[in-house]
């Protein structure tokens, strides 16, 4: 597909290139030509003052018709070498020119290929239970109460993954839309904690928040759900008996959130990927079964992009991880304009 843009594309710049070349061939052709009949005319009534010829004699015609065929052979040499050169340049030209548009379209072959993947493994595993329940011929109604749990739980699955793929293009399709308003970041924190603390107290995990209260122009429903990601993280890959650490700082002109647990960590191997759509380290997925989509971190990601912050993460497996996001305290015109620039 990208190959036959390429050429097209490369057969557009050649034939812009040629068109004005040979326009200004023409162009050039027609002034010497003028400009050789004239000078010969010159000389000619130099030579001959008292008549003025109408037309140039045999001998000055032709030598100006030699020297308007070398000039034409001239011009079409030109235009040919700068036909092969400009092939040559339109196809590097075109290749760079499409290069970026062929990295999106791959990107974005994979998310769908990806998401229609994690979609397909709660729908087969729904239908194949239908179907077995359905052969049933003396299916009770705790069986079909027991069925519809089963089904219960895989439509879940699915909604929160459907809402993880809209949440991620919300953030990425339409920066402009979100309003920034000077909020107290300690309270989203304070909120999403409270809210987070229902599922660690199941694993008697604990979640104490540290910190000073810092005031940032920023969107807060977008920060809640960045919170509360990076929380739920927290939680989902921390032992029983944990401790969840989160602290609000200010360095210089940005607000510094801090998340950290003394779970299970990460491999080095997986740190520089865990921001990535659908990357799920191998521990997470295999070993312990944990629940995901691996697509909660590139949505924090998106959200710290859309305030022009950022998020790391350290971590050290069996010790624990600390996830860091620094957000401007004001998003200035700079800021709104480089945001504007990347969407
Ligand atoms: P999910 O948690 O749904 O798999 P995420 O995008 O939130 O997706 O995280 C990507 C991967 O990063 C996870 O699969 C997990 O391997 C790793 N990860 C994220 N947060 C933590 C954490 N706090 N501790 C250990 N591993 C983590």
């Amino acid at each position: 597909m990208f190959t036959k843009a390429r050429l097209t594309l490369t057969g557009w710049y050649v034939l812009i290139i040629m068109a004005i070349s040979i326009f200004f061939s023409i162009a050039e052709y027609r002034s010497s030509s003028a400009e050789l009949e004239r000078s010969f005319r010159r000389q000619v009534f130099r030579n001959t003052p008292f008549i003025t010829p109408p037309v140039l004699p045999d001998f000055e015609s032709s030598l100006v018709q030699e020297a308007e065929r070398r000039i034409a052979l001239e011009l079409l040499l030109i235009n040919l070498i700068i036909l092969a050169g400009s092939s040559f340049a339109a196809y590097f030209l075109a290749g760079k020119t499409l290069k970026p548009i062929e990295i999106m379209v791959d990107e974005q072959k994979r998310f769908v290929a990806d998401a229609s993947h994690e979609l397909r493994t709660p729908l087969t595993a729904m239908k194949t239970e239908i179907e077995v329940t359905l052969r049933d011929k003396k299916l009770d109604i705790k069986q079909a109460r027991e069925q519809l749990n089963s089904n219960l739980e895989e439509v879940n699955k699915m909604q929160s993954l459907s809402n993880y793929l809209l949440s991620l293009s919300k953030y990425q399709d339409s920066k402009s839309h979100f309003e920034f308003t000077d909020t107290p970041i300690l309270e989203i924190i304070n909120d999403v904690a409270e809210k987070t603390r229902i599922v660690a107290d199941k694993k008697h995990i604990g979640i104490i928040v540290e910190g000073e209260n810092v005031t940032a122009q920023i969107n807060p429903v977008s920060i809640t759900e960045l919170v509360n990601i990076l929380l739920d993280n927290a939680v989902k890959y921390s032992h029983n008996d944990g401790k969840i650490i989160v602290k609000l700082r200010q360095e210089n002109h940005l607000a510094v959130i801090s998340v950290q647990d003394f779970g299970m960590g990460i491999k080095a191997s997986d740190l520089p990927y865990i921001f990535n759509r659908f990357y799920r380290a191998d521990s997470s997925r295999n070993k312990s079964h944990i629940d995901g989509y691996g697509l909660g971190l590139a949505i924090a990601k998106s959200i710290t992009n859309l305030h022009n912050g950022e998020i790391q993460a350290e971590s050290v497996v069996d010790t624990g991880s600390i996830f860091t996001v620094k957000l401007p305290l004001k998003m200035n015109r700079v800021n709104l304009r480089k945001i504007s620039a990347i969407s």
